[in-house]
């Protein structure tokens, strides 16, 4: 059976590379009937930050990801957080320098510095140069009883090549000689995050581990670790960089790089996700780009993952919220959700229009606008007349009106008054004003575009918004009449 991991570490808020990691775990263990693991990776003390689990988690859950094992959760391999889980990997790592597949590594950070500092000035990456691995049994001891700290070093083949074969990447060889002995165990007893993710890897049963590229260069020693341990490694599937617009790597300093920046902005998370899902994955030929989690899961591949890096566009994310706008807008509980959403954003409780309650008044605004906007808090921030009076004054309103023909606004306002005052508030609906305004004989010598747009402005005062005279009835006879009367 297939199990996958999302294996974050608690290091702050997550990113949307963390976000697109646990979302093909989660596609691919939901389309393959599998489990899909959370394991909280804290074996580094130092970069550790107070609540970012739960913050984690709290992400996870608004995108829809749910586990099926994890820290709060439990399941069969608990715990699932590694600073809980210290004895494995002291017991794994004693294997390892029993078997002679690691050793104990004294070297001061002295000696360390300057073995570093030696390989910068010969211009080549620091690899630690294996001194340890050559102290003879007497060495180990006498160390061993003056109580001299020590780290567990994993010991990397002298020669030879260990090949990757990876699920998107495809086949990739390093030459053992390029690898580090790197350190498995810190001298506090802590593992590091090589030995502590093998071993998870290994106790949790995981068959394939998806990761971001940044991760391709340690599996290497990763496969090593495996074969020393005696362990069949799991499957590996890399996925490809996230760049910036600028084609720069979305950095943690990147200002769009985290989920909850996303959330604030009041994106829905099944926008997020269709977005995030074709960070490096394409749905299948003549499939549609939008498409709910269900749609995702169903169509999901690691056939369709690719290695090309992939652009984060703002733009490209605006589209799909707009289209996931629109599909809620289909049924009465996606209206209801975004009315829910919608409630929050607004300034002033009061509508302008008491022949509606608020929600109901809200979820028509919504219907009306869908398709013109990609965001729901675009109702609360661009269409504020539906909610007040126009604010004439503002400059997108002045810049407005300068376009306008002062001669045709004051005269289609004189019309519209004349016209209007004699529709009772039960017809007044766009059914029925529009031929009363299109067949004005008093207006026939203006065009179309100039009778809606002079309406448009003496009734909303901007130029964002849906069709006028539907606008006009939401707002309803009297709001209308009294906008009507505004302007002189
Ligand atoms: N703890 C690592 C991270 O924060 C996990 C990498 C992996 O999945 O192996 O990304």
């Amino acid at each position: 059976p297939v199990r996958v991991r999302f294996a974050p570490s608690p290091t702050g808020h997550l990113h949307l590379g963390g976000l697109r990691t646990a979302l093909y775990n989660y596609l691919f263990a939901r389309k393959s009937g599998g489990q899909f693991v959370l394991r909280i990776e804290d074996t580094d003390r130092a970069r550790y930050v107070q609540g970012a689990m739960a913050s984690l988690m709290k992400t996870l859950d608004w995108a829809g990801l749910e586990r099926d094992e994890g820290p709060i959760l439990g399941g069969p391999y608990k715990p699932y957080v590694q600073s809980e889980r210290t004895a494995l990997y002291k017991a794994y790592s004693d294997q390892l320098v029993q078997s002679g597949q690691a050793y104990r590594c004294f070297c001061s950070r002295e000696r360390l510095d300057h073995v570093k500092e030696k390989s910068r000035q010969a211009g080549k990456a620091f690899i630690y140069d294996k001194r340890c691995r050559h102290l003879s049994e007497q060495e180990i001891k006498d160390n061993l009883e003056q109580h001299m700290p020590f780290v567990v070093r994993m010991k990397i083949p002298d020669s030879g090549k260990t090949v990757v074969h990876d699920q998107v990447y495809g086949k990739i060889e390093f030459n053992n000689g390029g690898l580090d002995d790197s350190v498995l165990m810190k001298s506090d007893g802590h593992p590091t995050y090589h030995l502590a993710n093998v071993a998870d890897d290994h106790e949790m049963k995981i068959t394939h581990v998806f990761r971001g590229e940044e991760w391709l260069p340690s599996t290497p020693k990763h496969i090593i670790l495996y074969r020393a341990l005696g362990m069949t490694p799991p499957e590996f599937v890399h996925l490809p960089l996230l760049l910036n617009k600028n084609r720069t790597k979305l950095s943690k300093r990147s200002q769009d790089v985290h989920v909850e920046s996303y959330i604030d902005e009041g994106y829905l998370p099944e926008a997020l996700i269709n977005f995030v899902a074709l960070l490096g994955w394409s749905p299948p030929l003549g499939k549609s780009e939008v498409m709910s989690m269900q749609e995702l899961v169903s169509e999901f591949s690691i056939e369709g993952l690719h290695n090309s890096n992939a652009m984060v566009d703002k733009e490209k994310l605006d589209w799909f919220n707009k289209q996931h706008i629109n599909r809620r807008c289909e049924t009465e509980s996606g209206v209801a959700s975004l009315v829910a959403l919608l409630k929050p954003m607004l300034p002033a409780a009061e509508t302008v229009n008491t022949r509606f309650s608020q929600d109901e008044y809200l979820a028509q605004a919504i219907r009306l606008l869908k398709g013109r906007i990609s965001h729901v808090n675009d109702i609360a921030n661009k269409c504020q007349y539906l909610f007040t009076k126009p604010d004439f004054t503002s400059p997108a309103s002045v810049q407005f009106k300068n376009k306008l023909s002062l001669d045709i606004l004051f005269h289609v306002q004189s019309i519209a008054i004349d016209v209007l005052q004699k529709v009772d508030e039960p017809q007044f609906n766009a059914e029925t004003l529009k031929p009363l305004i299109n067949q004005e004989p008093r207006l026939a010598h203006l065009s179309h575009s100039q009778i809606m747009m002079a309406l448009r402005y003496l009734i909303t005062g901007t130029k964002v918004g849906a069709g006028v005279i539907e606008t006009m009835e939401m707002l309803g006879r009297d709001e209308v009449m009294d906008r009507l009367a505004m302007i002189h």
